[in-house]
């Protein structure tokens, strides 16, 4: 069998693996590159590295955009397969992918409008994909359940396991006969894997007898403050703003981070801790993310499930407020007093939190607050980074407001929890190559594996194809 990275290698962005097996072609994730726009573009949109009318099947490990966020395209250029994923994955699916189409056309409208207002002709800018082309890839959708192994093609078996990262995150396992060596390999993907311990999910549930891995490697190197230390930080940040009479402005994930946000206000109000501070969730999909917590309670922990169906909704609260429409959203324009805006994208690369940074990044009262990961070159990392001035939606501003990141909420492992979700991987695990990191994480988990005494460590390169 052949394992083509095709993406997210030597990066986190962009997902795609293709593997050659028994002469079929199976694209594990469909990621969208994230990056430069004029990059983006040219990646995303021409698929340089492979033709969709050959993929014959699309395992997705989990919905998150830089994982799954090409695939309406994919099915738009000619892909006819099935795309295999866990329910909650297709259901988290059914609104970021749409959503995703939306952002782009709204983006490329707003941006064209600037053009012609500075006086340019055309469009400046191109959607990838629309909302129907969004829809209509769902129709492709097989939606199993975790551990339950299903035939896919003529000896490959696909079950998912639980990754813990967000809200139906799986590890895909794949067991093979090969026809080509005769042999039988079982390859483990991992997606994005979670810390274990989380608040809202279950742990990634240990797999045995792999013999080929692809592990991401987001944090190798890097680590996270402890769990309990998370919640000090954040209402540090959060008093201190508010003392300053400013406004906080989370730009949250979607999905994950928001739910584990008003998981987590939920109890600082019940404990009287924030008095009459006002919090607003100004995104559709994340009003949209937190129904699909309640629908999904397979993939909740015994507390948060016991939580939801006995006691009390632990994602809501008084001081809560939902803007689903534009007219809401506006209406944070004029607000006065100090308030919690949580808002998406988490990266600040589209979305309604460019419009809250554009009108908020220059009072020095305001803080921003980043509570994920963003990756190389998306605004997130260049405000994130110091930037003094950043581009928003077209302008130029100052960043003027307190910056302040708390990557312990990270959904991703950090390295020494990469390093027990490998110990806890059991089998022979011949072929260990790292994937969806940038290079001197992957790096860094390479060394610490070498230590482990693993035989065969690769760092996957872009566009590198492997025999195994
Ligand atoms: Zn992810």
């Amino acid at each position: 069998m052949k394992i083509h990275f095709c993406g997210a290698a030597g990066t986190t962005t962009g997902s795609q693996h293709l593997l050659e097996i028994n002469g079929k072609k199976i694209l594990l994730d469909c990621g969208l590159y994230q990056g430069h726009r004029a990059d983006e573009l040219r990646i995303n949109r021409d698929f340089p590295l492979f033709n969709p009318e050959e993929i014959d099947h699309v395992i997705l490990s989990h919905a998150h955009i830089d994982h799954s966020g090409n695939i309406p395209n994919l099915v738009k250029r000619g892909f006819k397969g099935f795309i295999y994923c866990t329910h909650a994955t297709r259901s988290l699916c059914a609104i970021m992918l749409v959503d995703a189409a939306r952002i782009q056309e709204h983006d490329c409208a707003f941006l064209t409008k600037m053009h012609k207002r500075a006086g340019g002709e055309g469009t400046v800018a191109e959607v990838i994909y629309t909302e129907e082309d969004a829809r209509k890839s769902l129709d492709s959708f097989i939606a199993l359940s975790y551990e339950r192994r299903m035939y896919i093609d003529d000896g490959i078996a696909l079950t998912f396991y639980d990754a813990g990262h967000i809200l139906g995150s799986a590890q895909v396992v794949l067991d093979i006969d090969d026809h080509e060596d005769g042999k039988h390999k079982r390859l483990l993907f991992s997606g994005d894997v979670g810390r274990g311990n989380n608040e809202l999910l279950r742990d990634p549930v240990p797999v045995e007898g792999v013999d080929i891995m692809l592990m991401e490697t987001t944090y190798g190197g890097r680590h996270h403050e402890a769990p309990s230390r998370d919640d000090e930080s954040f209402f540090r940040e959060v008093k201190e703003a508010l003392d300053r009479g400013g406004k906080i402005y989370i730009p949250a994930f979607a999905v994950e981070r928001t739910q584990q946000l008003l998981f987590l206000l939920n109890h600082a109000f019940e404990e009287g801790m924030l008095g009459k501070t006002q919090v607003y969730v100004d995104s559709p999909m994340a009003i949209s993310a937190t129904e699909l917590f309640r629908t999904h309670s397979e993939c909740l922990n015994p507390e948060v499930y016991a939580s939801l169906f006995v006691s009390k909704d632990p994602f809501s609260f008084a001081n809560l407020h939902m803007c689903r429409t534009v007219t809401e959203s506006q209406y944070l324009n004029d607000l006065k007093k100090s308030a919690i805006i949580i808002s998406a994208s988490g990266m600040c690369e589209a979305g309604r939190i460019l419009h809250h940074l554009k009108l908020g990044i220059g009072n020095a009262k305001n803080t921003v607050l980043f509570v994920g990961f963003c990756a190389a070159n998306t605004l997130g990392r260049r405000i994130m980074d110091g930037a003094k001035e950043v581009p928003i939606l077209g302008g130029h501003y100052p960043v003027r407001a307190h910056i302040r990141t708390l990557d312990s909420f990270s959904g991703h492992a950090d390295h020494n929890e990469l390093l027990r979700y490998f110990r806890n991987t059991k089998g022979r695990k011949s072929h260990v190559f790292l994937v969806h990191g940038e290079p001197d994480c992957a790096r860094a988990m390479q060394d610490a594996l070498r230590t482990e005494g693993v035989e065969s460590i690769h760092i996957a390169a872009k566009d590198e194809i492997v025999t195994c």
